[in-house]
């Protein structure tokens, strides 16, 4: 395969304009609302947006976060998603140890930013995204590791049907759901990434961040109990990329 032929750093000039369409993926999938790149309009006054408008990050800068024709408030929403994109890239370049791996990293990042993102906003992973995902994950494995695809296949098989065991099991036992199917479809698709091996970990990180969570926003002051709703996917998601980054056996070895 050809050498690709861009500076180290390149990731880094795209993620903002990758965070942009991030944010608007974020705002639209959920609501089944049709994606296009870009926002269309502000928020405030209708007045439709121009490219001046729409450069990541810079015309919020330039524009202090307020609308050119109206003086609006933009909002946090979409800088926060383009510096999250760029922490990202950034990320990947520091972790990974060839430009193919940083690509690769970053599309997985911003992938599990988004899902991460909409589930803990909406309560929801798209299967637009999990499944799209796994079946990502079994072509990086079939093409990189071959000897070790059948591995990452069962992963992509028991993280699925492991998550819907332990929900059913807390169906027949709580009398209520715990856990989505989005999560068993977000859970296979790391099986599918990392292999069947590294499923214990990715869980028992996930749950233990969960945990923590949880525990820091009790004492923030806010109300927890057993029956409070709390997002799996970002802590899946969460524990995903870091096991990826930094778990050789299993993804950049
Ligand atoms: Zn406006």
């Amino acid at each position: 395969m050809p050498a690709l032929i861009l500076p180290a750093w390149a990731p880094l000039l795209v993620a903002p304009f990758i965070g942009s369409f991030l944010g608007v993926l974020i705002q639209r999938l959920p609501e089944d609302r049709p994606v296009a790149f870009g926002r269309s309009a502000c928020a405030a006054c209708g007045t439709r947006l121009t490219p001046r408008d729409l450069v990541p990050l810079v015309s919020f800068a330039l524009q202090r976060g307020r609308c050119r024709h109206c003086g609006g408030a933009i909002g946090w929403f979409h800088p926060a998603v383009e510096l999250a994109a760029l922490g990202v890239a950034a990320w990947s370049i520091i972790a990974c140890q060839t430009p193919q791996q940083v690509w690769i990293g970053c599309a997985l990042g911003w992938t599990l930013l988004t899902l991460g993102w909409i589930d803990a906003a909406c309560f929801l992973l798209p299967d637009m995204l999990t499944l799209p995902l796994l079946l990502a994950g079994l072509g990086v494995a079939i093409a990189s590791v071959p000897e070790d695809a059948f591995w990452h296949a069962l992963g992509a098989a028991c993280g699925y049907l492991g998550l819907r065991g332990i929900a059913a099991a807390y169906r027949a036992l709580r009398g209520r759901d715990g856990l989505g199917a989005g999560d068993a479809k977000l859970l296979a698709a790391a099986g599918a990434w990392l292999g069947i091996g590294a499923l214990p970990s990715l869980v028992l990180v996930a749950a233990v961040a969960g945990l923590v969570w949880a525990g820091l926003a009790g004492l923030a002051g806010r109300s927890m109990h057993a029956t409070t709703d709390v997002p799996f996917g970002p802590f899946l998601a969460a524990s995903f990329w870091l096991l990826w980054l930094y778990w050789p056996a299993w993804g950049l070895a």
